[in-house]
């Protein structure tokens, strides 16, 4: 009984094995190391998961999709934040119901397809004032469709979504917001910090008096996209040092993509990474047709094939 139950324990081992390396990385089971120590919230939609990093804080993380991403509520007394709205796969507005009564105004971190696809639901949106945002915020197809392919989807879709007609829909701007800005939710105030880099649009925003700093994807913790038309590198080499002399006031830095949590010094840390790569310094490895992949110091940059 015994050696069978020895001879199973091994066949099963070897079954998960192999279907670990049919599955890719970013569709293994979650949480990952880095936050399963935070409190995980309940909701309703099986397309989110829902963690909770700081008080008065939701990291509203879709990772059933290859992007990763991840959208922030933050509360405050009198309204919340709604930092990107995701994918548009599945109904955020849905979730963000189900977390807080309180009005919500959205403000994008940047406007990828992949951070505005909730955006048409709200009435609310603050945006920057570039013509890249404008144009983004008339919908797309393209880009959406390139997320929905059989190799972006980990597990189900959700029900009655249709990837054949997916589109990012169109929306509306009701104000400008612009570097400095200080949004107040009662209690808790947000201030914008203009980094442009990844795109025209890329903001940052900190609430200093709880040490928070939410880097949309000019930080997150995997291959930092800089490759596409719209990304300016040298822009983008002054924004992350901007950021990195904000790590005194900062506790907590929540990226938009794969894992919410890391700490301030990491922002230092990308500074002297990407000086490493704009300096010839650091290999490029070809990754997908026309783009290279610079790995360093436990970054990794995704960037065009001739550029630094
Ligand atoms: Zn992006």
């Amino acid at each position: 009984m015994k050696k069978h139950a020895a001879f199973l324990a091994t066949f099963l081992t070897a079954l998960t094995m192999a279907a670990q390396t049919a599955i890719p990385e970013w569709c293994r089971p979650l949480p990952r190391a880095e936050y399963k120590t935070l409190e995980r919230v309940k909701v309703s939609d099986p397309w989110f998961e829902v963690y909770k990093p700081a008080p008065g804080v939701f990291a509203i993380y879709e990772p059933h999709q290859a992007e990763e991403v991840i959208s922030y509520l933050i509360l405050g007394e009198k309204r919340a934040l709604l930092f990107d709205t995701g994918m548009g796969i599945s109904d955020i507005k849905k979730v963000t119901s189900e977390l807080t009564k309180l009005p919500i105004v959205v403000l994008n971190s940047h406007t990828h397809d992949d951070h505005v696809g909730g955006n048409w639901d709200f009435a609310d949106i603050y945006g920057m004032d570039t013509d890249f945002t404008r144009k983004n915020a008339m919908g797309s197809r393209e880009d959406a469709q390139a997320e929905v392919t059989p190799d972006q989807i980990c597990g189900t879709l959700p029900a009655g979504f249709d990837p054949k007609t997916y589109v990012t829909r169109p929306w509306k701007i009701t104000a400008i917001v612009h570097d400095g800005d200080r949004l107040d939710l009662g209690g808790r105030k947000l201030e914008v910090v203009t980094t442009p880099g990844h795109t025209p649009d890329a903001i940052t925003l900190i609430d200093r008096a709880n040490g928070l700093l939410f880097t949309g994807d000019t930080y997150y913790p995997a291959p930092i996209w800089l490759f596409r038309p719209e990304t300016d590198l040298a822009a983008y080499a002054a924004s992350i040092r901007r950021l990195a002399a904000l790590a005194p006031q900062v506790k907590l830095v929540l990226g938009a993509h794969n894992i919410p949590v890391a700490s301030p010094t990491v922002l230092a840390q990308l500074v002297s990474a990407f000086d490493k790569v704009q300096s010839g310094k650091v290999p490029a490895v070809p990754d997908s047709p026309g783009k290279v992949l610079h790995k360093v110091d436990g970054f990794s940059f995704l960037m065009r094939a001739e550029s630094r």
